[in-house]
Order: C-alpha cells, then sequence, then structure tokens
C-alpha cells in the first residue's frame, strides 16, 4: 500500500465494507474506488454490486496494480415474504465461491427477473416520460454485465431532462411508492442467505433499520430466524440506520452474537450522495469475516 497520511478521525484499520460499481448502479469503476479508498487511509474496501460478481476480475486487477487490500463481495436481494408481507431485504455476501452451483443459479434467475422488471417499468415510465428502453440499456455502462435497476431508469430520465440528478428521480418516478413501481421478483430471503452459506461465504444484512425502503422493516423475529441459518453480521453504522435502530441492531447483534459492520453504500459521483469511508468497520470484526470465509482476500 502507498504510504499516505490517514484521513483525519479515520480509525486506524478501518474497512468500508460497501461499495458499488460500474457493474451494478455504481457511477465509477473499482479502479477509482480503490485509488479514492487509498487517499482516504481506508485499510481495504469491499465490492459488493448487486446481484452479480462480475466485477470481482476488474476490481481484483485494479487492487493488484494499486497493492491495495480488497474484500470481494455483493449485495444480493431477498424478499421477506412471511405472514403475507413484502420487505427487501438486502444481503451483503462476501468471499462466498463464485463458482458454487447454487449461487451462480440464483444470480441467473434474478438478473432474467431483473431484465423483465426493467422493462415492464420502462414501459409504465414511456406512456407519461420521453423515454426508451433502448435509453435505459445506454445507462448500463457494462453493457450486458450490468445488473440493470431503478438507478438506470432514473439516469434515463435525468438524461431526457426531467430530473436534474438520479436523487431527484428517486423521489419522484422511480421511488418504491410511485406509481410506476414494480418490484423485482427475486428470491426469499432466506434462500439468499443460505445459498451464501453454503457457497462458503459471510452473511450480512445491509441497512436492515432503514425506512426508507419499504413500509415495514425487519422484526427481531425475523432477524433471529435468519441468525438460525447462520446469518453472521448486521450492517449496523449505514446512513439510512437512524439511531434508535443502530440502537436494536447493536442489541440484537449482542443477543444473538452477530459481528457489527459499517459501510457507505459508495455508489460514485452522481450515484449517491453518500461518501466512500462515511461509514466502516473496525480491523478486528474484518479478520474474524476473513477467517470464516472460504475464499481470501486480494491483498
Ligand atoms: P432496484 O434494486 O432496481 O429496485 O433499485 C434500487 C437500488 O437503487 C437501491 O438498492 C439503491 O442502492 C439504488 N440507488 C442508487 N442510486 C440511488 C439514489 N440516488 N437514490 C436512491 N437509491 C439509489
Ligand atoms: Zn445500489
Ligand atoms: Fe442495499
Ligand atoms: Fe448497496
Amino acid at each position: 500500500m502507498k504510504n499516505v497520511p490517514a484521513m483525519v478521525g479515520m480509525p486506524q484499520g478501518s474497512w468500508d465494507l460497501h461499495c458499488h460499481t460500474v457493474y451494478s448502479d455504481g457511477t465509477q469503476t473499482a479502479e477509482e474506488l480503490i485509488a479514492q479508498a487509498q487517499e482516504l487511509g481506508l485499510a481495504g474496501v469491499a465490492i459488493t454490486d448487486h446481484d452479480t460478481e462480475k466485477g470481482w476480475d476488474d476490481a481484483i486487477a485494479a487492487a493488484r496494480r494499486h497493492r491495495y487490500p480488497l474484500i470481494c463481495g455483493s449485495e444480493i436481494e431477498g424478499i421477506e415474504r412471511t405472514g403475507g408481507r413484502h420487505i427487501s431485504v438486502h444481503v451483503l455476501a462476501w468471499l462466498y465461491d463464485r463458482s458454487n452451483s447454487a449461487i451462480r443459479d440464483l444470480f441467473a434467475a434474478t438478473q432474467c427477473e431483473r431484465m423483465k422488471r426493467a422493462k415492464r417499468m420502462t414501459e409504465a415510465l414511456a406512456k407519461d416520460y420521453p423515454i426508451t428502453w433502448e435509453d435505459v440499456c445506454a445507462q448500463a455502462k457494462r453493457g450486458g454485465d450490468t445488473t440493470v435497476g431503478r438507478p438506470h431508469m432514473a439516469d434515463a430520465l435525468v438524461a431526457a431532462g426531467c430530473y436534474p440528478t438520479r436523487s431527484d428521480a428517486f423521489a419522484g418516478a422511480v421511488n418504491y411508492r410511485s406509481k410506476y413501481y414494480i418490484p423485482v421478483h427475486s428470491p426469499d430471503a432466506e434462500t439468499v442467505i443460505s445459498a451464501v452459506k453454503a457457497a462458503g461465504g459471510v452473511a450480512g444484512i445491509a441497512h436492515a433499520g432503514s425506512l426508507e425502503r419499504n413500509d415495514e422493516i425487519l422484526t427481531d423475529e425475523d432477524i433471529e430466524r435468519f441468525a438460525a441459518l447462520g446469518l453472521d453480521a448486521l450492517e449496523v453504522y449505514h446512513r439510512e440506520n437512524p439511531p434508535a435502530q443502530r440502537k436494536r441492531l447493536l442489541g440484537l447483534a449482542q443477543r444473538l452474537n452477530l459481528l457489527v459492520t459499517g459501510g457507505s453504500d459508495w455508489h460514485g459521483r452522481g450515484g449517491k450522495p453518500n461518501e466512500l469511508g462515511e461509514n466502516t468497520t473496525d480491523a478486528a470484526t474484518v479478520a474474524e469475516i476473513v477467517r470464516r470465509a472460504v475464499m481470501p482476500i486480494i491483498d
């Protein structure tokens, strides 16, 4: 690692375990992520693109070029459906074996569902806004290797002059409460957690206390059920978890013996306002994640 001074206030050994790149809805490459992380004095980063591992090879090459520590991972959507509910659950999956067939099948199914949903949602939007399916596809920075989602629809709306920024589109037409919204038909949350564990990975629930994404949030009982399946961690330190939720999640982590992580959910410049390293995970927790996982880190 280059000898750069640590950012003021950045504790030594801090990792950002939640970052998106151009392989999903991040606006920047892994190369840019790593260069910025190095400059900030972060100890390492994890790449966690939505529902894919296609960005790993580029990220590994960039980490080696920069001699910078990298954890390969993904953020995988599952749905909590018990009791007739519909809660989108984001599972952070670190250091799993990407050749595992259950994981490969899961990603293939989700990508297919995502394309169907993106086309249908774009058709609905196109009735009232001047965008086409081609416009949405043009926003996918890695072509067919990109996980396509609402951010690409938002970017198409921005390109068409309908909104000034992606976040404005998320406050409007692509919001989950908007009439154009269609959810992705993702697997059950339990299926995702079990698949990650079966593939030798370490699993955490991202932003479990966020009140901005679903009408309901996961209950203590839901998280207990996930812990019984082998869930490893809760992402307590995330900008969308309000203080009361952080307190609740910390209590749960202690009671259920779960690791506590933090991540910025970085999406690059213009992707989301989240700043790289704004929430982090300590070195001892990262060491425990690495100890539990089947895959080594790149360092
Ligand atoms: P989707 O999974 O297709 O429903 O899209 C939802 C995802 O959009 C969430 O996981 C967010 O991380 C992501 N996203 C990216 N940029 C933004 C933004 N500016 N505002 C809100 N969500 C965003
Ligand atoms: Zn995202
Ligand atoms: Fe997420
Ligand atoms: Fe994320």
